[in-house]
Formats: structure tokens, sequence, C-alpha cells
């Protein structure tokens, strides 16, 4: 038997109800902030990761998708949707069409991870970008975006963590004095840091080692170091969600593993303390789209793991299931034949129907509805055909009624329709 490559994973019908949950939720919200949705492709040439995201990060050397096609041009599965959504922008030119874009995608990520329990190497983002303005009323709007989705999912314990990466005017005093205080500690730090240590010295602050994380805990705040600009910004930031009651925790060791990052960033944690683990996280990328060849446009945005979220979720997956508001049962030739035009008609009237064709008896059809949990089921046997009227069973009261063939298929839907509504 042939199964699906390690790493990688299959979203079965028991919880893909919940993933469309995560997702109509998150896609209702943003169209309400504004947002439009915009589709890209999967990969990407290599060069566009390399370029945006840094050639010394673990994504770019080590976790990347990357293979030579049938020409000998090397793509890239993509490992985050940002560098993308930026290429787009770029590529047709959307800035000359207007200012201001704010711009959401949904779809898979590949990244050759280490396979361990609950990571896969294609995994799910919805990813929110907004181009073209400065102001931090901006990164506020979209943590206020995310933090109301963490809301309307009744996600209890999620934990935001803020912080400023300052702008090139600033964070180059700040790697100044990171390097120097991480001069001495070379025993302490692993491998990998030694090599950042002169190149990126931020990205230490990413590194799980213990040694390294410890050594860390006595670093400088990027925060002592930000210019008035960056300070004002942050500030405006910090009031609107002090104004909006979301609450944060500022934490300077937040730097994000990627180069374009400037100014705010952010990540939503959820899980116990001590086993936090980020389910969102974005910031402020204002130098990207310049570098990646466009106009000097900013850009500030954020992206959700869909997967985590539905881990967060699981038990909540049960209530979501789309079941049958009818169920036909019919029994005998006559009636099935009946029936299927019915469950059309149905259908075609926006009522879920369902029928079986086997032509069993009623006692398993009555089993079969039972197991799809069908609000309602239509009876009609050769007895009720020939009194030209079919029998209609409400699942939950048991109350039955007898439907007249003329005009059952508006009968049906008005009292389907009519319960519904009164429910609600
Ligand atoms: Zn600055
Ligand atoms: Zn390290």
């Amino acid at each position: 038997m042939i199964k699906l490559v390690r790493g990688f994973k299959d979203i079965l019908p028991a919880d893909t109800a919940l993933w469309q949950y995560v997702e109509t939720t998150l896609r209702e919200l943003l169209e309400d902030f504004g947002f439009a949705e915009l589709r890209i492709p999967i990969l990407e040439q290599t060069e566009l990761f390399a370029r945006s995201i840094g050639a010394n990060t673990d994504i770019v050397e080590k976790e990347m998708y990357t293979f030579a096609d049938r020409k000998g041009d090397s793509l890239t599965l993509r490992p985050e949707a940002t560098a993308s959504v930026v290429r787009a922008y770029i590529q047709h030119k959307l800035y000359a069409k207007d200012p201001v874009w704010k711009l959401y995608t949904i779809g898979p990520m590949f990244r050759r991870e280490r396979p361990q329990k609950g990571r896969y190497r294609q995994f799910y983002q919805i990813n929110a970008e907004v181009f073209g303005l400065h102001d931090p009323r901006a990164d506020a709007e979209l943590i206020l975006l995310l933090m109301t989705f963490m809301r309307r999912l009744e996600l209890s314990g999620i934990v935001l963590h803020i912080n400023s990466l300052g702008c090139p005017e600033c964070r180059p005093r700040f790697k100044e004095s990171l390097k120097s205080f991480l001069a001495d500690r070379s025993e302490q730090l692993c491998s990998d840091c030694l090599g950042r240590r002169d190149k990126n010295p931020l990205r230490i602050f990413d590194c799980k080692v213990p040694s390294c994380k410890e050594s860390m805990q006595d670093a400088p705040s990027i925060l002592d170091y930000l210019c008035h600009a960056c300070q004002n910004h942050f500030f405006t930031v910090k009031e609107i969600l002090d104004r909006f009651n979301i609450p944060y925790e500022i934490n300077h060791s937040l730097v994000r593993g990627l180069d374009y990052y400037t100014r705010t960033t952010f990540e939503a944690l959820a899980g116990a303390l001590g086993a936090q683990d980020a389910v969102a996280g974005g910031g402020r990328y204002d130098g990207l789209v310049k570098a990646l060849g466009g106009p000097d446009q900013p850009g500030v945005g954020f992206a959700v793991g869909v997967d985590r979220l539905t881990e967060l979720l699981a038990g909540r997956a049960q209530g979501l299931e789309k079941r049958p508001d009818i169920f036909i049962a019919a029994i005998g030739e006559r009636a099935q034949d009946i029936a299927f035009q019915w469950v059309q008609d149905f259908r075609l009237q926006g009522v879920r129907a369902e029928i079986d064709f086997e032509n069993r008896s009623l006692k398993s059809q009555m089993r079969r509805a039972d197991k799809f949990g069908a609000s309602y089921v239509l009876i009609a046997g050769d007895r009720e055909l020939d009194s030209k009227a079919a029998v209609l069973r409400n699942m939950t009261t048991k109350e039955q009624k007898e439907i007249p063939i003329q005009d059952l298929i508006g009968l049906v839907v008005n009292t389907i329709k009519t319960s519904i509504t009164g429910s609600e």
C-alpha cells in the first residue's frame, strides 16, 4: 500500500468542519476590516525566499523544499506567504492603482522541519498584509483584528506578546551592543549561534538551545535603543491596545527569525504556562517591498497557524458537522423512483437532503437517518403513495404528520425552514 509522505497529513471529513469554521470566521472578520483575498501559487523562484527571509536563516538554510524543475530552474515550495504576497504586489503594480492595500491569503506552506508531534511539513496559514501605511494605527488595527478573531473562537488563555525591533536608524546601535554583550560568551553559545553572532546576532534570541537561552536572559533590550520616531510609533500601538482593553506583555526578546521585520512585532501564544507556543504572529516589514525591487512602500502583516488552532479547538468539532435537514426513507421501487426526484428538488431549494439507494427495510433506513443525524425523515412506501400522502417525522419531537404529495416539496421546505428560523 502506498502511504502519504512522512511529515504530511490528511485532513479527514470528521475534522474539516472545524477547519472551515476557523477559516470562515477569520475570512468574514478580514472582510469586515476591509481586506480582499489574493490567491498566489504555492511555489516561487528560490531566490525570492532567499532574498526576503534571509540567506542565513534556519528556514532558508535547512528547511526549504527546493528542487530543480525539468529545465534546471531552482524552485521552492513556499515556506511562508509574505514574500509571495509582496512579489504579487510588486509584479502587478498594485501600488500604482491605490496607495493602500489590505490583502489576505489562505493556503498551505511547506517546511522540511524535523518530524515531531503536531508539526507537519505542510501546514496551513491565513495571512493578512497591509501595504502603504506607516501609521502605527495600522499595526494596532491588525492586532485588534487578530485578538477579535481569538475571542470569536472563544479561545481562552491567549497571551499577546509585543515588541519593537526599531528601524535602520536605531537598530545598528543595538546590534553593536548585543555583539559586545555576546563577545565573551562563546562557550555558552551553540555552533549555529556562534555563526549568527557576527551576521545577525538578533537571531540568537530565537535559539531553543538551553545554554543559548540562558545566556540571552541578561542581554540588552532593543527597547532601550529605539530612536525617537520608533519610540513614538511603539507608544501609539500600546496606547491603542490599552484603549481597546487588549492585554499584552512586552517581550523584548521577540525578534522573529526573519530579516525584513522593522518596528512592531507581535505573537499570540496559547497553551499552559511553560509550554506556550505561537498560534499567530506578525509585524512590520517596511524594508521588504523595496528590497524585492518594488517602490519604497511600508508593509505590516500577520500569519495565523490553522493547524494549531484546530488542535486547540478539537473538542468543538462535534456541533459543527453538517447534518442533513431531511432523510427520505423510500420503501419499494415506485417510492424509490419518486424519492430520487424529491431529493434533487429539495437540494435545489437549499435543503440538505439525503437518500439511501439500497431499498432496505423501513427499520434499517430509520437507523441510517439516525446515523446521519437528520432533523426530519420523510417516509414514503406503496401505502403512502396510494393515499397520495407521505409521512414527515420530526426526529427531535417525534411528531408525525401527513403531507399531500401534490405540494410535497413546497410544504416540507416550508416546515424545515420555519423550524430552522424558529430554533435560532
Ligand atoms: Zn528607529
Ligand atoms: Zn544557539
